[in-house]
């Protein structure tokens, strides 16, 4: 068996669409975005020049308060309703206040009625699973899985690169106008699943130690492919099969490949294109390796 390392996953043929994509390795710096519930940082995403058709969205979510009670639509529907790409997301938590939680799907099944009755009358939180969560903890959360983040929590958001959303609920805020967001009652009650999910918040895969450092499959799905590195000394990788998304956790050290060179620390995102026979990284750190799935988004 040949050696697996970033951006060579077996059976993993990349994303086949026009190579508009930034051509060299680059750092990509974030772009913050606020909200009346805390902050994303954008470190992937079509606002980067280049990256426009990239068909990953990555952000960092820092959630003072919680996010509204929402669910995506998958392919067939956003491209039919919106013209749009649909949203299957992940969640890895980077960190999260002691007693923290997240809505993750639901408790049970239920009728579409009983979904469009709990939105109206602001119920739908009583059939949510509410998810203590913890730093580490992975979330997969396929198009038609109702969810929300909790407060207190941040984390790193790997997802196909779209903006549909439908909110059921939105703890009655208002903005500085007095105004509520919009409620997407027929939308979300086409597109959700009234069944809890079937995955679990923990990485689809085991740590696998190899030498000079470790990696775990968090998910594998058809849009995208994230692993979690912890390099204790180096890692070889390339980019043969698709392009690479890093975003470096925690921890310093040193890319080298495609003839560049940049000093690694946390909260950096790198930007590495397909066609790459290898890349070195030294040091002592934990990122998030994040690559296009099999399937055209
Ligand atoms: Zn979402």
């Amino acid at each position: 068996m040949t050696e697996v390392t970033a951006g060579s996953l077996p059976g993993e043929p990349a994303v086949l669409r026009p190579e508009s994509l930034p051509g060299e390795p680059a750092v990509l710096q974030p772009i913050r975005k606020e909200y009346i519930w805390g902050t994303e940082d954008w470190m992937l995403s079509w606002l980067h020049e280049g990256l426009e058709a990239c068909p990953l969205l990555i952000k960092i979510i820092r959630a003072r308060e919680a996010l509204s009670v929402q669910v995506h639509p998958d392919n067939a529907f956003a491209r039919e309703a919106e013209h749009k790409s649909g949203k299957t997301e992940m969640w890895y938590v980077l960190d999260c206040e002691p007693g923290a939680y997240l809505y993750y799907g639901l408790k049970h099944r239920i009728t579409e009625e009983e979904f469009r009755k709990r939105i109206r009358n602001q119920s739908i939180l009583e059939i949510c699973r509410r998810v203590p969560v913890k730093k580490g903890d992975v979330f997969y959360i396929p198009a038609g899985v109702l969810h929300a983040i909790g407060a207190g929590i941040t984390v790193a958001e790997i997802q196909q690169s779209s903006d549909v959303t439908y909110r059921v609920y939105d703890y009655n805020r208002e903005n500085a106008r007095h105004e509520r967001r919009e409620l997407h009652i027929d939308k979300a009650a086409l597109v959700t699943g009234f069944m809890p999910p079937l995955a679990g918040h923990h990485p689809m895969g085991p740590r696998v130690q190899k030498n000079g450092y470790s990696r775990t499959l968090l998910v594998q799905c058809s849009y995208f492919v994230v692993q979690l590195y912890e390099i204790e000394e180096n890692l070889e990788g390339n980019t043969r099969e698709s392009f690479l998304s890093l975003l470096i956790l925690e921890g310093e050290g040193t890319f080298a490949g495609g003839g560049k060179r940049f000093r690694l620390c946390a909260g950096m995102s790198l930007w590495l294109p397909r066609g790459m026979d290898s890349f070195q990284i030294e040091g002592h750190i934990r990122m998030l390796a994040s690559a296009p799935g099999m399937t055209e988004t």
